[in-house]
């Protein structure tokens, strides 16, 4: 069976080691981090060592390797000068976006990352669900779109969240390889603990997830403990029972000892009232989590609207009674169509021409 060529910015350097075991190239484990920094932790095009390469191992490499990355089509940058929304084209022709994210830390940034062309989820606010799913990236692609974004960036890039296009647990495997390269010494040098992976809650992940005790940040999306409206939201999550999510959760809050986020997308006049509070304070009890709330962006005319200051200070009142840490989130990039939930690979040149 012919082999396929090695994609370099999906490699760990024991990976690395056993992809060219297979196709009878030696090289070794000290070798293979070279090689990796050179092409990820640096950024270079090329993956020849400064020190001591060896000639049949680079040729090998050009032979059976590949560090290509997707093309930049767009940078589009939002007013306030916070966020820069990138543009990529994938090798065949698809189109997904990263976003550059200034963090409070001066000259810090984290990268937002798209892990599918478009998502199957169908959440009812979100412009990346109304575009159904086209396919999963890889993990080469979700690297090199985010080694473009970093090496692009004005200071140093700390973090990384996987809340672009898709939801990250229905293409697992490539965004635990991704997420473990982003980590890696001869990689992406960005701290486990800095890696963020969010999902609308795949309950057979969550606990895939846990088992595996992955080390990185795991936030659900949860933004209704009503069934009826969950399942109208997140008509594909909402199929699953609350008490099963919760009991995932649970299994999860115990493994992380407490390092649970929910993520609830306020929308005007729909998941703020006292029901949610009821069924939070019933379907949760015994949750360890801590509640970030976003605001919704929805650019349909008739779409979800954002709430007014009088309905969030009371929704945020009633919330209190719950007991659990709240954390106001706020999106950049609204303006550019970069902010959660608005990602559909739109270009501001196709849409203003
Ligand atoms: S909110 Fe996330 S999971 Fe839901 S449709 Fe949008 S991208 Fe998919």
């Amino acid at each position: 069976m012919p082999q396929l060529t090695i994609p370099l910015l999906a490699q760990r350097p024991e990976t690395l080691v056993a992809a060219l075991a297979e196709r009878e190239v030696r090289c070794s484990l000290r070798e293979a981090r070279q090689v990796l920094s050179r092409v990820i932790s640096e950024g270079r095009d090329d993956p020849t060592p400064q020190r001591e390469p060896r000639k049949a191992l680079i040729a090998a490499l050009h032979e059976h390797a590949t560090w290509a990355r997707p093309e930049v089509m767009e940078r589009v940058p939002d007013s306030e000068g916070k966020s820069v929304r990138y543009l990529f084209r994938l090798h065949d022709g698809k189109l997904v976006e990263a976003v550059r994210i200034g963090l409070l830390k001066p000259d810090c940034f984290t990268v937002c990352l798209s892990s599918q062309v478009g998502c199957a989820m169908a959440c009812d606010f979100c412009a990346t669900g109304r575009l159904g799913l086209s396919r999963n990236l890889d993990a080469a692609e979700i690297i090199g779109c985010f080694l473009t974004v970093r090496d692009e960036a004005p200071g140093r890039v700390t973090g990384a969240v996987f809340m672009g296009q898709g939801e990250p647990f229905h293409n697992y495997d490539a965004v635990v390889t991704a997420a473990q390269v982003l980590s890696n010494p001869a990689g992406g040098r960005i701290a486990q603990e800095a890696i963020t992976i969010s999902t609308v809650g795949l309950v057979p992940q969550i606990r895939r997830f846990t088992r595996e005790r992955q080390p990185f940040r795991l936030i659900v999306s949860l933004s209704s403990a009503v069934a009826e409206r969950r399942a109208r939201l997140l008509p594909v999550a909402g199929r699953t029972p609350l008490p099963e999510l919760v009991d995932a959760l649970r299994e999860y809050a115990t493994v992380s000892k407490g390092r649970l986020t929910l993520a609830w997308v306020v929308m005007k006049g729909e998941n703020t009232g006292d029901d949610e509070i009821n069924a939070l304070r019933e379907g949760l009890v015994g949750l360890r989590y801590q509640l970030n709330l976003i605001d919704v962006n929805d650019n349909r005319p008739d779409g979800y609207r954002r709430v007014d200051a009088a309905e969030l200070r009371d929704f945020l009142g009633r919330l209190q009674s719950l007991n659990v840490p709240l954390i106001r989130r706020y999106s950049v990039g609204a303006d550019e169509n970069s902010a959660c939930g608005m990602l559909a690979a739109t270009r501001v040149e196709a849409a203003a021409g």
